[in-house]
């Protein structure tokens, strides 16, 4: 524990002294011309920060690793993963470094991590560094994500480091602040398991259960216990981005937390007209994390979650295996009860009625949305003036009317809610064309389209007059949307 010489910013080395065998001590390479992009100050001040202090030269400085406070040990992590399914022994973190952990104003412990601050010994053939745009693209997603109210590591800011970086064309460099509730993933479990050394898989499961599952350690079977919290921690959290259209695009296991934050904000897009087939990343070439996917690979991920953990699970390994397969097993009801309960709140219904009984309504709404190619976010606001009454708003977006007429009178015979609606359907969520206008514009250094998509997606349900460009969907000539990995 340190105390640093700025002010109010102590940081421990938690994890580099607890699983040292997984932390390589290492310092960020020094900006250039380091300068403030943006600054998320709520976050700041819910961490104890002084936001004006932060955007000094001497907090800038701490926000690209520059400045280490004293006693800080600053640490590249070593994991594993499964990348498109094949494994990769040995990932860790070749353009990232966790500075160390500190306390938020709820006691909370959180990691201040670092994105695009140099290469590392992990760096494999990367350059180490990151482009403006895809951090700024972190930012972006991350706030909405957070102001929607689902779980994710959160963006203190980005500092853009007067570097150029080489991808298809020279690019303007940065550097993202990341706070997390902790960096741990599937693959830092996969990377202790492949070292052999059931010490440390040990040490990372109790120090997984200290920050993130408490309850476990009070288990008969702690293991286990943390086993079932992480499977039912991502139950809930990828419910959550189906029912919102949010599209991951890389859930390799070393981008999927134990905590039940969404993590590696890289190719991932919200859905706009509904299709489960819809993949935007360049690099999914067959699909395998579509939309429709998703629930899918986070149940095969958590299966290489139970792999890692046999050795505790059971001194027996049969025994193990049998202990993993029941707790995985109850992956697909936890996921299925926790959409279930979401989509009766997005149609406005009851919380009375049995969230299995809406099922059967929701899967046929989905398939009419399907069929007429109708906006997943738009259709549910437009669907709550339904609510109110005035049903041409809706019925003008089908071209089957008996069938949309037909499931209509069924849902609203079961006493929709509007107002519980547009208080779980956003109006406003980072589309891609509004994303991408952003992102270009602050690349050439005008960062005002930036700040006003900001602000629209920071407070999504609320619905305001002179927004309404953010909440349209994309013009038609925005074609094809593809977005693009590792940059
Ligand atoms: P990702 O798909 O972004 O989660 O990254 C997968 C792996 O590639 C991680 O080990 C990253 O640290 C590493 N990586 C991605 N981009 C770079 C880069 N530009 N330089 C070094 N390592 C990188
Ligand atoms: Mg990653």
């Amino acid at each position: 524990m340190s105390i640093a010489s700025s002010p109010g910013v102590i940081l421990d080395d938690r994890f580099a002294r607890e699983l040292a065998e997984m932390a390589v001590a290492w310092r960020a390479e020094e900006p250039s011309e380091p300068r403030l992009l943006v600054l998320d100050e709520p976050l700041a001040a819910a961490l104890g920060l002084d936001p004006a202090w932060l955007r000094t030269r001497e907090g800038v400085r701490l926000l690209v690793g520059a400045e280490v406070p004293e006693g800080a040990s600053p640490v590249a992590q070593a994991y594993a993963g499964h990348q498109f399914g094949r494994f990769v022994p040995l990932l860790g973190d070749g353009r990232a470094l966790l500075l160390g952990e500190l306390v938020d104003a709820d006691g909370r412990l959180r990691d201040l991590h670092l994105k695009g601050s140099g290469r590392t010994p992990f760096a494999r053939g990367g350059d180490g560094l990151a482009a403006v745009g895809p951090m700024l693209r972190e930012y972006v997603v991350s706030r909405a994500m957070h102001a929607l109210g689902i779980p994710t590591t959160r963006s203190l800011a980005v500092v853009a480091t007067g570097r150029t970086v080489r991808r298809e064309t020279l690019l303007p460099g940065a550097v993202l602040a990341r706070v997390a509730s902790s960096h741990l993933r599937v693959g830092s479990f996969q990377y202790a398991r492949a070292t052999g050394d059931v010490d440390l898989l040990r040490r990372l499961a109790d120090h997984a259960i200290a920050r993130h599952h408490p309850a476990a350690a009070e288990s008969e079977q702690p293991y286990v216990a943390l086993l079932d919290a992480v499977i039912a921690a991502q139950a809930s959290l990828v419910a959550r981005w189906m029912l919102v259209g949010f599209i991951h695009g890389v859930m390799n296991t070393d981008n999927m937390t134990i905590s039940g934050e969404t993590i590696d904000y890289g190719p991932c897009a919200f859905m706009e007209t509904f299709d489960p087939a819809t993949v935007f990343s360049s690099i999914d070439q067959g699909g395998r994390y579509a939309y429709g996917n998703q629930p899918v690979v986070a149940h095969w991920n958590l299966a290489r979650l139970a792999e890692a953990l046999l050795p505790l699970l059971h001194e027996d390994q049969e025994q193990a295996v049998a202990l993993a397969g029941s707790s995985l097993d109850r992956f697909p009801p936890r996921y299925n009860a926790a959409w279930s309960v979401g989509m009766r709140a997005k149609l406005g219904l009851p919380d009375d009625l049995d969230p299995t009984s809406v099922v059967p309504l929701a899967d046929e709404l989905l398939t009419l949305l399907q069929s007429d190619h109708v906006d997943h976010t738009s259709f549910f606001r437009v669907l709550a003036v339904a609510a109110r009454g005035d049903a041409e708003p809706a019925r003008r977006l089908f071209s089957d009317l008996a069938a949309i007429d037909d499931w209509l009178a069924r849902w609203r015979a079961l006493g929709p809610d509007a107002d519980a609606m547009d208080r779980v359907n956003p109006v406003y969520i980072p589309r891609n064309h509004l994303v991408e206008e952003a992102l270009a514009a602050a690349t050439g250094g005008d960062l005002e389209p930036l700040e006003r998509l900001l602000a629209a997606v920071a407070d999504p349900y609320h619905e305001r007059t002179g927004l309404e460009r953010y909440a349209a969907a994309a013009p038609p000539d925005f074609g094809a949307y593809q977005t693009f990995c590792g940059t």
